[in-house]
């Protein structure tokens, strides 16, 4: 089968690999819908290959034999085959899984945070290849509902889960005000979920023009381009000069980590889902203006499959649309010219629907 391979760092190409199949608990997945994420990106130029079993040991097993990495955690698919032991799925159900799954019986799996498990649970690799394994599948899939679509349930896999798990981790109230630092694919998940859970004044921070058109769509009040203006300073007028309720940090990086900590008013929370990649270390102001006392969040994508299903909830019953978030459809066999387009940026590009 034909799967998207890291072969070198940051090369992808098409390749055929073995076709998997799936060990116990498994299910091997025929992809419907896959997509490229920033944190692909990450694992493309970043991340060695080497070290992707130190980080999940279980990899092992599943990258043996093969020429590379294959690449992808995103990924809706149908039911292809199912490993011993799994009794919530058969061959024919039209599914999609977190991306980081869980095993369900480490400590971190009992309190919740599957996508932090420490029993084996890994980040799922191969989405943008014809099919895809997923381990612990009992735990992290979930059947997709009729009425969302392929583009709904792979945003529900990762960065709507993320983006809104920020602003749930952040607490906020309704009515508070929320500052959104970068409104990528991520950031503008954060919009969207500070919207649906209320939030008063939305103020977003961003400079590429499609993406500023996004947030408005999604939410945003007022969008700060921060090649005009301070956004720290810009936030602190906008709310009477306290700061924000809520900030959040969405594109990982130093700077705008820095944003969110001093946008903060006094006692609020600053929430970062960035992904800081190869960032090793990032300070924290400790002063004036958001002063010593506040909550900092940090958040990786709530996963598991109750968490799929409370998000098909809010697309279906709340009436979450998220589809302006992709620009670009193109044939999963177009993956690597994808990478491209979402490496340079080019063409507004926010999500690229990746069809067989
Ligand atoms: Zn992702
Ligand atoms: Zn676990």
């Amino acid at each position: 089968m034909q799967s998207c391979v890291k072969t070198a760092p940051g090369k992808v190409e098409m390749l055929d690999i073995p076709m998997p199949t799936p060990g116990p608990g498994e299910i091997v997945v025929k992809t419907t819908m896959a997509t490229v994420c920033g944190s692909d990106m990450h694992f493309l130029d970043d991340i060695p290959t080497e070290l992707i079993i130190p980080l999940y040991p279980s990899m092992a097993g599943f990258l043996a034999g093969l020429p590379g990495l294959p690449m992808g955690h995103e990924g809706v698919g149908i039911v292809h085959a199912v490993g011993e032991g799994v009794t919530r799925f058969q061959p024919g159900d039209r599914v999609c899984s977190s991306c980081l799954t869980g095993c369900g019986k480490c400590l971190q799996c009992h309190t919740g945070d599957y996508g932090i498990c420490t029993g084996g649970g890994r980040c799922l690799f191969g989405t943008e290849g014809e099919y895809f394994v997923v381990p612990f599948a009992d735990i992290n899939v979930a059947k997709v509902p009729d009425e969302v679509s392929d583009e709904h349930a792979i945003l529900a896999t990762d960065i709507m889960s993320t983006g809104f798990g920020a602003i749930e981790r952040a607490e906020m109230k309704t009515g508070d005000s929320v500052a959104i630092f970068a409104q990528g694919p991520l950031g503008l998940c954060a919009t969207a979920g500070a919207r649906a859970r209320g939030a008063g004044l939305v103020i977003t921070v961003e400079s590429v023009p499609e993406r500023i058109e996004a947030s408005k769509k999604l939410g945003a009040n007022v969008v700060i381009n921060p090649q005009e203006k301070d956004p720290v300073s810009e936030i602190m007028s906008l709310t009477n000069g306290r700061g924000a309720d809520v900030t959040v940090e969405a594109v990982g990086l130093q700077a705008t980590f820095d944003g969110a900590t001093r946008a903060v008013r006094r006692g609020g929370t600053v929430s970062s889902i960035g992904v800081y990649g190869a960032l090793p270390q990032l300070s924290m102001s400790t002063v004036a203006p958001s002063f010593y006392h506040r909550k900092v969040v940090m958040t990786f994508c709530p996963s598991g499959y109750d968490r799929l299903n409370h998000l098909f909830d809010i697309i279906r019953y709340g009436k979450v649309d998220l589809s302006a978030l992709f620009t670009h459809r193109m044939k999963l066999s177009q993956t690597p010219e994808a990478y491209e387009l979402f490496r340079e940026r080019r063409e507004g590009v926010l999500k690229i629907a990746l069809t067989p």
